[in-house]
């Protein structure tokens, strides 16, 4: 077998097979022959979180089946399905998500599992939209944990430890429409001076920048829902000044895969994402990090930041600041609390990235900083019975469920 990367390109996975089943049926023959088998998705994580020692288990080819029950406000998807297929075939019947991650090539089952998020102070990540789970377990067994199962709320994030999700029910709503605007130049005092009202500016609000400049922010994008009352002009409220044209969210790169800004309303899966679903997303060669820290804490965790920003600049393509709304699933990185992610997309270089995680995940520890799952931090560090009250019961979870890999 030759080497097998994920998306980014910065990890060669250790698995030593991969496997591709095309049903439910095959895929539940071969889970128990498999050595330490662990779920792929579309390997867009930057954390060994789906590699093994043993076999990796593509979702590529199984069933992509969407099947919408609008009486009961849920879809059921498949595991391997994209929210790039789930969110046109929503919203030709006129029901939406409420939020999306930064790009929708990822696959619905991969994102749940790491606790993908987007931004907004009343969204919770996307793993709060999951209401059911059909999972085969390494036993090869199907089981169905609806919206009342015990387990459910530690079997959302899973990290892939329980099994292949087969398909998942997740929570929809009528449709909406979303249009973004883009401001530049934001003066950082002015925004840490009232963070709370920055990010109530639109129902998703991202804070760009490269720290070049440690007092101006790039960007600021602000998604505002059609459906909901419109708040201050965001240029005004900034203190910046609106974009003029489209903007990636890394200066001076060629914004095409951007999604559509400049205030023009569309639906909401088309304004959502950073980046368009018919696109190659971001920047591509790239390492991402982010740590969630208690929203109450973020002014803080910001200041530290920029307390450090001649170190990230060489290191850092962008570093992105938005909001995820409180949760009670177990593993997740809004557990409990309201957060801010900050985010990092660094420059393809494992070894300078390495050397920057040590100052900045010290400057981050006093704020219980959580890291996301599925990008890279310093694995050997975290302790994470200090930041998941949960961490024993998914402990316990993962062995009633007879973990693997
Ligand atoms: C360009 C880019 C932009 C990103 N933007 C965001 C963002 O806006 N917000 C954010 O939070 N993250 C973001 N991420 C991170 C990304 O969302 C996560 O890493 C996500 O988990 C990737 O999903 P995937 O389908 O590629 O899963 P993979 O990376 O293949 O797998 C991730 C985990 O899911 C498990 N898994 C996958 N499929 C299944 C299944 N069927 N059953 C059980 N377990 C399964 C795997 O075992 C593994 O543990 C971004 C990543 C990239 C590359």
């Amino acid at each position: 077998m030759s080497p097998r990367t994920n998306w980014g390109g910065n990890l060669v996975y250790a698995a030593t097979g991969l496997v591709e089943p095309v049903s439910i049926a095959e895929l539940q023959q071969l889970l128990p022959t498999l050595e330490s088998p662990r779920a792929l998705g579309s390997r867009h994580s930057f954390s060994r979180v789906a590699d093994t020692t043993g076999v990796q288990v593509s979702t590529a080819s199984l069933p992509r089946s969407v099947e919408v029950d609008s009486d009961r406000s849920v879809v059921r998807v498949e595991g391997g399905v994209r929210y790039a297929e789930l969110c046109p075939a929503l919203d030709r019947a006129g029901l939406a998500l409420a939020n999306l991650a930064s790009l929708s090539h990822i696959t619905v089952a991969g994102a749940v599992a790491t606790g993908t998020h987007g931004s907004g102070d009343d969204t919770g990540s996307l793993a709060t939209q999951v209401r059911a789970l059909e999972v085969v377990g390494w036993d090869g067994e199907l089981r169905r944990l609806g919206p009342d199962h015990p387990d459910l709320p530690g079997a959302v994030v899973s990290l892939g430890r329980l099994g292949v999700v087969a398909a998942l029910e997740l929570a929809v709503e009528p449709s909406y429409e979303v249009a973004q605007t883009v401001v530049e130049q934001v003066p950082l005092d002015r925004v840490l001076a009232d963070l709370d009202a920055v990010t109530a500016l639109g129902c998703s609000v991202s804070l760009f920048t490269t720290w070049t400049s440690p007092d101006v922010l790039d960007q600021v994008w602000v998604k505002r829902r059609g459906d909901r009352p419109t708040s201050p002009d965001p240029a005004g409220a900034l203190g910046g000044r609106l974009a003029e044209g489209q903007r990636h969210p890394i200066p001076c790169v060629d914004p095409a895969p951007a999604t559509e800004q400049g205030g023009v309303p569309g639906p909401w899966w088309t304004r959502l994402p950073h980046f368009r679903a018919d696109h190659v997303p971001s920047a591509g060669r790239e390492i991402q990090s982010e740590w969630l820290v208690p929203r109450r804490q973020a002014v803080g965790a910001i200041e530290e930041l920029r307390g450090m920003a001649d170190r990230l600049t060489p290191v850092l393509q962008v570093c992105e600041i938005r909001t995820v709304a409180a949760d009670d699933l177990w593993l997740s990185g809004a557990h409990g609390t309201d957060v801010v992610g900050l985010h990092f997309t660094w420059h393809l270089d494992p070894a300078a990235v390495a050397a920057v995680l040590p100052e900045l995940e010290t400057r981050l520890a006093p704020f219980a900083a959580r890291p996301h799952w599925g990008k890279v931090y310093r694995e050997g560090e975290l302790d994470p019975a200090l930041l998941y009250p949960r961490w024993g019961d998914w402990r316990d979870l993962v062995r009633r469920w007879g973990a693997s890999g």
